[in-house]
């Protein structure tokens, strides 16, 4: 690492379909500069990227050590062209993020990436996969995404499109429909809104039984962690189904890429050990014994802070040589 890159500073905004994250992060991944702000999607896009650039404008000119600007979004992207292609959250189909943003004046490299990738390159350089060549790191929010690294590296895929673990399926008949037109993705039984609608079946049953629970109207993936952890049975049941079908998709993750960890984020790592307990026991019993005894299975360390650090190591050397950059 040379003198120069150890000083330079690199900004980083992480888009989400609620709120948008942006930061000024070193080459250590300290925040120097944070500030969060409601997305306000009915903006549309040149709404949303004329704030991003008065911010990215605003900081450059106050730090003349920023080198770059990455920027995360939940999309499919044409990262070497930088073009949202299609981005539901948003409502963005096929928008020219980096023209849109007019700031090649600036003569800033401008990166973009899928923000579950953005948070996987978080943990990987500075979270619980730091210590890991080979690694997994899988995203349990609204929907299921995931980062493979190999060796150290990042998977694309052919067009950018690798890491879609949430599309493994893991019920093969019978399952729930599931965004991506299958159905028994994992992303069916294993995401957010999978934990809330099966625990608004299982609080409707114990409320017809008359069964006592923590579990009440309305429910989020939040509110049946905080159940479980208050020792709820019923929402630690659920969180275990979960859990359970989490390991089914982990055991073929596990299996194809060796990895050293798996790293376990988004809003439902939240649920810790009742969701992670279950997903170990079916990879330890399930998976390839050489492999399932080594493994690690650990809940990400960066939180919410995450994808904003990610999207601010795109800019950075080690990360930026293996991709194009638009200006
Ligand atoms: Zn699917």
């Amino acid at each position: 690492m040379g003198e120069e890159n150890s000083q330079q500073h690199y900004i980083g905004i992480d888009v989400g379909g609620t709120n948008s994250v942006y930061a000024v992060v070193d080459q250590d991944g300290n925040l120097l500069q944070q500030r969060k702000e409601k997305t306000r999607p009915e903006r549309g896009a040149d709404g949303i990227l004329g704030e991003l650039a008065a911010q990215i404008r605003e900081w450059t000119t106050a730090d003349p050590r920023i080198g770059s600007v990455g920027i995360g979004l939940p999309a499919v992207l044409d990262a070497e062209h930088g073009i949202a292609r299609e981005c539901v959250n948003l409502g963005w189909y096929n928008v020219d993020v980096i023209h849109s943003l007019k700031i090649g004046d600036l003569g800033l490299p401008v990166y973009l990436e899928n923000d579950v990738r953005c948070v996987a390159l978080a943990e990987k350089r500075y979270g619980a996969a730091a210590s890991s060549r080979n690694a997994i790191c899988l995203a349990l929010g609204t929907g299921v995404g995931a980062g493979i690294f190999i060796e150290g590296k990042l998977l694309r895929g052919a067009s950018g499109g690798a890491g879609e673990a949430g599309h493994i399926v893991v019920v093969p008949f019978g399952g729930e429909r599931c965004a991506c037109g299958g159905t028994g993705c994992l992303e069916t039984v294993a995401s957010a809104g999978a934990v809330v609608r099966q625990a608004e079946q299982a609080l409707r049953h114990a409320l017809a039984a008359g069964e006592p629970t923590l579990l009440r109207e309305p429910l989020s993936g939040r509110a049946v962690s905080e159940a479980a952890a208050a020792g709820d049975r019923i929402a630690r049941e659920v969180l275990a189904e979960a859990g359970r079908f989490l390991g089914v998709g982990l055991v073929t993750l596990i299996n194809l890429f060796e990895p050293e960890c798996v790293v376990i984020g988004g809003g439902m790592a939240l649920a810790g050990e009742p969701l992670l307990a279950p997903a170990r026991e079916i990879v330890r019993t399930r998976a390839m014994a050489y492999v399932a005894n080594r493994v690690k299975i650990v809940p990400a360390q960066l939180g919410d802070l995450a994808g904003v650090i990610g999207a601010a190591t795109l800019g950075m050397p080690e990360v930026s040589e293996s991709r194009s950059s638009n200006r």
